[in-house]
């Protein structure tokens, strides 16, 4: 696609999509002229990684950084939701920018870190697993681009702790890309999954409880070791809920489940239906008692 074919032509991202091997010519550097300006105007979205990271930091539980500093937005239309970061209050600026530079630094969100290149994770429908593809980003206000410093995209990413990060975050990725290029096969999700899909990548404290509850522990068959380490490390958590949303949201056997829980619940649906059934013949002979509820025409 050539720049004139671009469906957003002000977009400073540059219409052509690149291999981790390609050259970047661009530097980022304390005293700068530009020192900051790209925090000072933010649009910046949160991987469920990035909120473990930041909220663990800030000391916050999930809920608390969630409210604090987060404001949530779809990622496609009536579809699952994203989480970007909350600006100062009446501004545009990060609310982590100081003269210094980035007041959190080792944990700044995974955009942040890749900024100025752009991830394009892609996968195609006769494809079962996503590949990575990069954009950059040219903005007027960054003179990164001018700094005579030139690094393949991957050694950029390497350098900027991106790789540990995306690979944390590969399978909630992964569960979005899913989700769009499934489109309506898989129907609409119902407002439940969608709030269950919220509640696992983002609000981690919340999920954990529920990961822990009797209701939890009691349907899916997960072996103790591996409970016990998603219930005390937060990524390992994450990881799990993936797998478990993988079974939410597309039906995929990923967690199995206990045999006699699917036995108990073919019981309370056979019970149940069973009740309807004598509650309906009951009414009917009601009707009937009471004089020909009925009418063929
Ligand atoms: S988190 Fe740090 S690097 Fe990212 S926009 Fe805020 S101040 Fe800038
Ligand atoms: S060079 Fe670009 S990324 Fe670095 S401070 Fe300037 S605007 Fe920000």
């Amino acid at each position: 696609m050539n720049e004139s074919e671009s469906p957003f032509p002000q977009s400073p991202v540059v219409p052509v999509t690149l291999e981790g091997s390609a050259p970047l010519q661009f530097r980022c550097r304390k005293g700068i002229a530009c020192w900051n300006a790209c925090c000072s105007n933010i649009d910046i979205s949160l991987t469920p990684v990035d909120i473990v990271r930041l909220r663990q930091r800030l000391g916050l539980a999930s809920s608390e950084f969630l409210r604090d500093y987060t404001v949530p937005y779809e990622l496609e239309k009536d579809g699952i939701a994203g989480v970007k970061l909350k600006p100062v209050e009446g501004g545009s600026a990060c609310r982590f920018m100081t003269p210094e530079g980035c007041s959190v630094y080792e944990d700044r969100p995974t955009a942040c870190r890749y900024y100025p290149v752009a991830l394009l994770s892609i996968r195609k429908q006769d494809e079962s697993v996503d590949r990575q593809q990069y954009a950059v980003v040219r903005e007027d206000h960054c003179l990164g681009h001018r700094e005579p410093v030139t690094q393949t995209i991957d050694e950029y990413r390497a350098a900027q702790g991106v790789v540990e990060v995306d690979e944390a975050a590969r399978g909630w990725r992964q569960l979005i890309l899913k989700k769009k290029s499934s489109g309506p096969t898989v129907g609409k999700p119902s407002k439940r999954s969608l709030e269950l899909f919220f509640m696992t990548c983002y609000d981690v404290d919340r999920f954990r409880s529920f990961v822990a509850s009797d209701a939890f522990v009691g349907t899916f068959d997960v072996p103790p070791e591996e409970l016990r380490l998603a219930l005390e490390d937060d990524l390992e958590l994450l990881q799990f809920g993936y797998r478990f949303l993988r079974q939410v949201l597309f039906g995929e056997m990923s967690i199995a489940l206990h045999t006699d829980s699917v036995e108990q619940r073919r019981q309370r649906l056979a019970e149940r239906r069973a009740q309807l059934e004598r509650e309906a013949a009951e009414r009917l002979a009601r009707e009937d008692d009471e004089g020909g509820a009925f009418v063929d025409v």
